[in-house]
């Protein structure tokens, strides 16, 4: 018997856990009401700009690190398998 290893053992901050669980539910989301071709302009929307922050996404502070949850979702999204 197998068993499955998820891949997120690796990670050892709760915070990044949490993270990914949130990431994957809003990837499975855009999945089912989007369209590849959204998740493709998502995507290369929210690039890094000279300074290692997203071109797209804009915090109280300024530019957000890169890569963005945006990124990390649309990203995400795109390797998820079609819903079933
Ligand atoms: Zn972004």
């Amino acid at each position: 018997m197998h068993h499955q290893v998820m891949d997120s053992t690796r990670i050892n901050q709760p915070d990044s856990l949490a993270m990914n669980d949130l990431v994957e539910v809003a990837a499975r989301f855009l999945v089912r009401f989007s369209e590849p071709a959204s998740l493709q302009r998502l995507l290369a929307a929210h690039t890094p700009d000279s300074t290692g922050h997203c071109a797209t996404c804009r915090t109280i502070s300024g530019a957000a690190p890169w890569p963005c949850q945006l990124h990390a979702i649309a990203k995400h999204a795109l390797r998820a398998p079609t819903p079933g």
